[in-house]
């Protein structure tokens, strides 16, 4: 039987245990529903909030996700634009941050659950 491997289940939102289940309940593209988290993992059960407060620490993978995200339009408008004024930067900046808070939202408790949850996959799960 095919396997997904650890990247085709990172970016697909789905159980670091059985690699089948979804961790959010709706599209990363639904405005209203992108934060809401499965509380246990369809396919196998397996809990997706370890211990009360686990994903507080999910707080400074998003910050990380965040800044490469501020770095990179700044880079780019740097180089595309030659130098703009102060203000297309922080209008870039603030633009991007927002349209990409569902992005960093997600990814950053899906890398943070995946690598500190100590959940570890298990090819035979359910
Ligand atoms: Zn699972």
């Amino acid at each position: 039987m095919h396997e997904k491997s650890l990247a085709s289940a990172l970016c697909s939102g789905n159980c670091p245990k059985c690699r089948k289940g979804n961790i959010f309940k709706t599209s990363i593209f639904n405005l209203s529903g992108f934060s809401k988290m499965n509380a246990h993992c369809s396919n196998c059960g397996v809990t997706f909030e370890p211990e009360p407060g686990f994903y507080t620490g999910a707080m400074y993978v998003s910050y990380v996700l965040t800044l490469v995200l501020f770095v990179t339009i700044s880079v780019v408008l740097y180089f595309l634009f030659d130098n703009p004024s102060d203000w297309v930067y922080l209008t870039a900046i603030v633009v991007g941050a927002v349209l990409f808070t569902p992005f960093s939202f997600r990814y950053s408790r899906i890398l943070y659950l995946h690598s500190f949850g100590g959940i570890h996959y298990d090819p035979t799960a359910v």
